[in-house]
C-alpha cells in the first residue's frame, strides 16, 4: 500500500496513540475488573465468618448452630442477591445447604486446604464462589464450606464497560486520524510551495531562487539547502558557457589565420619559396590547434575522472632534471639558468606521470615567462615539504592572481608579450594537484617574478 506522505503522518500518529490508547484502556479494563473481584471476594470472606462462627468442631464432627441469618431471603431466595452457602464434611457428606440451591449443589474439590476463589454458574446465574476449608483444634481438615454470591450486577458493570472502552476506542481513533490528517496536510503545505517553486525553475531561468518560510525551521533549511545547490549549478552554468565561448574564441583565431594563409595562397601563383613559407605558418596555426585539443581533452578527462592516482616515491631532483632537459633549446634560447637545488635524496609520494605533467608545465612557464638571462630556482623546503619554483620573471599583479587557475585566464603580461599559449596549462596544473592532494599557490610581483609552491602531503 503506497500512501503520500500526508497519509503517512496521520496513519503513524494514530498508531502511536492507538497502541497508547489500547494499553490505558486494557489496564483501566483490568483494575476495574480487578476491584470488582476484590469487592465481591470481600463479601464472601465477611458470609464465611458469619458460618464458622457458627459451626462447633468437635474433634473430626462438625455441629452446626441455625442462625437467624439464614433465615434471610438472600439465603432462601434465587432472585434477589442471593447467597449460597454449602457446607460438606471430609467425606463429602453434605451438612449443610441454604434453601436457594434448592436441587442445585456448589461445585467443591474435597481436597482443598486453603481458600480459593472461582466463577461458577448456578441455575444459569453467574456467582463468585468461595471455598474454605474448615480445620480442627488438631489441625485436621474436616470439612469445607463453600459460599457463592451473585455477581450478575459486577459482570453487567464489566460488560457495559468492555463495550464503552471499544466504542470510546473507535471513535477516538476515527476523530484523532481526522486531525491528524488536517494537521499534517497544514504542516506539509510549506513543502508543496518548494515543490511549485522548484519545478518552475529551469536553465533560463535559473537566478530565480526559492522563498524562505519565515519561521526558522527544517523546512527554512530545505529551502536554503535547494538555494544554495542553485548558487552551485547556476555557477556551473555559467562557467560551461564561458568556457564554450572562450575554447571558440580560442579555436578561431588558428582557423582565422589559417584561411586567411590559404585565401592570399590561393589569389594567384607563387613562387616554391613562397608556398613552403606560408605552408610552415599554416602548419604553426595547426599545431597549435592541436595543442589546444589535447589540452582541452586533458581537461575533460581529469573533470570526468575522480579516481585515486596511484602513488609512489619519486626522487624529485631527478624528475627536476629530467623536466630541465626537456626545454633546455628554449632556455638556452632565452639564455635562462636553472638551478636545481633539491637535495639528491628528496622523495615525494606521488603519480609519477602526473606530477611530471605538473613540473612541466611550471617549469616551462618560468621559462616562458622569464626574463633574458633570468634565472630559475627549484628549492625544496623540508619544513613544510614543499617544493619551490622561483623565477625572476616578468611577474603578475596582484590584482590578476585569483584568476590564474582558471580555464581560458592569460594575464595582462602573456597578451602583451606575445608568448604562445592558451590559458589551459595552470588549470590542468590545478586539477592535477587537486587529484593527488598537493596544495599549489603562487606568489608574483609584477617585474619581479613569480614563485609556485607545491605542498606534498605529509
Ligand atoms: P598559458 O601559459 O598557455 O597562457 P597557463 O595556464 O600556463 O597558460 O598560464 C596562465 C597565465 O598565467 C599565463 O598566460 C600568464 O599570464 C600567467 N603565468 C603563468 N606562469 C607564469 C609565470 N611563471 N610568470 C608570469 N606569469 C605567469
Amino acid at each position: 500500500m503506497k500512501l503520500n506522505f500526508k497519509n503517512r503522518i496521520a496513519l503513524f500518529n494514530t498508531i502511536a496513540v492507538a497502541l497508547t490508547a489500547f494499553i490505558a484502556f486494557v489496564i483501566i479494563y483490568f483494575v476495574v475488573s480487578y476491584s470488582s473481584y476484590k469487592h465481591l471476594d470481600d463479601d464472601i470472606k465477611a458470609e464465611k465468618r458469619i458460618v464458622i462462627r457458627n459451626l462447633k468442631l468437635e474433634d473430626d464432627s462438625i455441629i452446626l448452630f441455625k442462625i437467624p441469618e439464614w433465615e434471610e431471603n438472600e439465603h432462601k431466595q434465587m432472585e434477589v442477591n442471593p447467597t449460597f452457602i454449602q457446607i460438606v464434611n471430609s467425606n463429602g457428606i453434605q451438612l449443610f445447604k441454604s434453601d436457594n440451591l434448592q436441587k442445585n449443589q456448589l461445585s467443591y474439590n474435597l481436597k482443598n486446604n486453603k481458600t480459593t476463589y472461582k466463577n461458577a454458574i448456578i441455575d444459569h446465574q453467574k456467582i463468585r464462589q468461595g471455598q474454605f476449608p474448615i480445620i480442627n483444634a488438631t489441625n485436621k481438615i474436616i470439612g469445607q464450606v463453600i459460599i457463592g454470591i451473585s455477581q450478575e450486577e459486577s459482570f453487567y458493570v464489566l460488560h457495559n464497560l468492555f463495550l464503552v472502552l471499544c466504542f470510546a476506542y473507535v471513535v477516538l481513533l476515527s476523530i484523532l486520524f481526522i486531525i491528524m490528517y488536517f494537521v499534517a496536510s497544514k504542516a506539509i503545505s510549506p513543502i508543496h510551495q518548494l515543490i511549485t517553486g522548484a519545478s518552475k525553475i529551469n536553465d533560463s531561468n535559473i537566478s530565480v531562487r526559492l522563498p524562505l518560510p519565515e519561521n526558522k525551521d527544517e523546512i527554512h533549511q530545505l529551502a536554503g539547502t535547494i538555494n544554495e545547490l542553485l548558487n552551485r549549478l547556476e555557477f556551473s552554468i555559467q562557467q560551461q558557457k564561458q568556457f564554450i565561448i572562450d575554447a571558440s574564441h580560442e579555436m578561431r583565431t588558428p582557423v582565422t589565420a589559417i584561411k586567411g594563409t590559404l585565401e592570399v595562397l590561393l589569389r594567384k601563383k607563387r613562387t616554391a619559396e613562397q608556398y613552403e613559407i606560408k605552408i610552415n605558418e599554416v602548419l604553426t596555426q595547426t599545431d597549435r590547434l592541436s595543442s589546444l585539443f589535447d589540452q582541452l581533452l586533458q581537461l575533460a578527462r581529469l573533470e570526468s575522472d575522480n579516481s585515486i592516482a596511484k602513488k609512489e616515491g619519486i626522487f624529485l631532483k631527478e624528475k627536476i632534471e629530467k623536466i630541465i632537459q626537456l626545454h633546455v633549446s628554449i632556455s638556452n634560447l632565452n639564455k635562462n639558468k636553472i638551478l636545481n637545488n633539491i637535495p639528491s635524496d628528496c622523495k615525494v609520494s606521488a603519480n609519477d606521470l602526473l606530477l611530471e605533467r605538473i613540473l612541466d608545465n611550471l617549469i616551462l612557464n618560468a621559462i616562458k615567462y622569464n626574463k633574458p638571462y633570468g634565472n630559475i630556482f627549484c628549492d625544496w623546503n623540508s619544513v613544510s615539504n614543499s617544493l619551490i619554483i622561483r623565477d625572476g620573471g616578468i611577474g603578475i599583479s596582484k590584482e590578476q592572481l585569483p584568476f590564474l587557475f582558471n580555464r581560458f585566464y592569460r594575464a595582462d603580461n602573456s597578451r602583451s608579450s606575445e608568448i604562445q599559449g592558451n590559458g589551459l596549462g595552470l588549470s590542468i596544473v590545478k586539477n592535477l594537484c587537486d587529484l593527488q592532494n598537493i596544495k599549489i599557490t603562487v606568489e608574483s610581483e609584477e617585474g619581479k617574478g613569480t614563485v609556485f609552491f607545491l605542498q606534498f602531503p605529509a
